[in-house]
């Protein structure tokens, strides 16, 4: 049995050539950055090396790339450091958001009572970009937070047309572009957003590793005290294979950016045409959704939600009911449960993500599976 990963919103499988970087710099580039002996010289040198990678391809500076644990550890930095040093009175975010932004909010709620309020989530899963305005105003210093594309459904917003009514108001713009980056192209001058975080491991890279983009008239404090790592920004010893590794991934998914786009948009299109000619009555969760991303709620009972899973699962397939860090709880997706019947929320709902790893055999043998449940 060939086990067949249709995941990939969770986390992607490494590239060969990420690896293959990544070993060679565990190998031989083991100096400190930080040591200005050769050893040192050379580990500083792939480090920069990387961030003007990154960088070239969003088309900023190299400078407005700091290096972090994941997307997790920059969103909370930044937002905790808008609210807390640079006078943040209000954030605008949406219902659909991530935890690691959700939490990151209700936290800043609690500590600093700063007001927050959630952009209406219209029934087809996107953000009601007119209530969106309307929660605007000059007069209040406001951060917008919104993720780029929906990890659980794949609704996407439009990043100019966002960037451009937080412009208008003055409002600092913070987006997850998680689910995005490495998948289409991001351009910096032309997206006048102030703060990106990624995480590496959405991008077929190394798991522990991410960047934030910092606009650079955005003035920061640091999120860890210690030497001078990332301008003082992130004290601590660089992993230089994992930001190598990021590194490379970036540059391959942007190098393959056309190619796998096609490719996945097809796939995915396959998948939803044979769900469709096989369970009636399936609905598709959410509407101009992300090409890799497919949210199905399945015609099934109530019943069956739970043994979904573990009945593709024993088949060695992985798909997933939501965000993978809530996979083992019992609780109804919080994204599904802002736009869902309360009838619709109880019966199963299956996301389907997939990579340029996949192919429409896998999609056959997913659908066949399903169709024993
Ligand atoms: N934001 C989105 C949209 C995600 O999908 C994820 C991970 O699933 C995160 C943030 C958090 O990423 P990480 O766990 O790598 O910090």
């Amino acid at each position: 049995m060939k086990n067949i990963y249709l995941d990939n919103a969770a986390t992607t499988p490494l590239r060969p050539e990420v690896i293959h970087t990544m070993v060679d710099v565990l190998q031989h580039d083991y100096g400190n950055p930080s040591s200005t002996h050769s050893f040192g010289r050379s580990s500083k040198s792939i480090l920069e090396t990387s961030r003007k990678t990154i960088a070239k391809h969003l088309n900023c500076s190299a400078q407005e790339i700091i290096f972090t644990a994941n997307a997790t550890e920059g969103t909370n930095w930044i937002l905790r450091e808008m609210v807390k040093n640079n006078g943040i009175k209000k954030i605008i975010t949406s219902k659909i958001e991530h935890h690691a932004t959700l939490y990151t909010v209700l936290n800043l709620q609690k500590e600093f009572g700063v007001e927050v309020d959630y952009i209406k989530v219209l029934p087809n899963g996107n953000l009601d970009l007119f209530d969106f305005e309307r929660k605007l105003s000059d007069e209040i210093p406001t951060l917008v937070t919104l993720m780029h594309v929906n990890n659980e459904i794949g609704t996407v917003i439009d990043l100019n047309k966002v960037s451009g009514i937080c412009q208008k108001y003055n409002a600092i713009f913070h987006c997850d572009t998680v689910q995005s980056i490495g998948k289409i192209k991001i351009d910096l001058q032309e997206t006048p957003l102030d703060f990106l975080v990624a995480s590496a491991h959405k991008f077929h890279g190394p798991k522990g590793i991410g960047f934030a983009f910092i606009r650079k008239n955005r003035i920061m404090q640091p999120m860890l005290f210690g030497g001078e790592q990332e301008k003082g920004l992130r004290a601590g010893t660089e992993a230089i294979h994992q930001i190598a590794g990021m590194s490379k991934a970036f540059d391959l998914a942007n190098e393959h950016l056309i190619e796998e786009t096609e490719y996945i948009s097809e796939l995915k299109e396959y998948c939803n045409s044979k769900l469709q000619a096989n369970f009636e009555g399936i609905i598709i969760n959410g509407e101009n959704t992300f090409y890799n991303i497919l949210n199905v709620l399945l015609p099934f009972s109530e019943e069956k939600t739970a043994m979904i899973l573990f009945n593709l699962d024993m088949k060695g397939i992985a798909v997933s009911r939501g965000s993978a860090c809530q996979s083992g709880s019992i609780k109804p997706s919080h994204v599904l449960a802002e736009f869902l019947s309360e009838d619709n929320i109880k019966k199963p709902s299956l996301r389907i993500s997939f990579s340029h790893y996949n192919t429409k055999e896998e999609i056959d043998v997913f659908i066949e599976s399903l169709k024993t449940i």
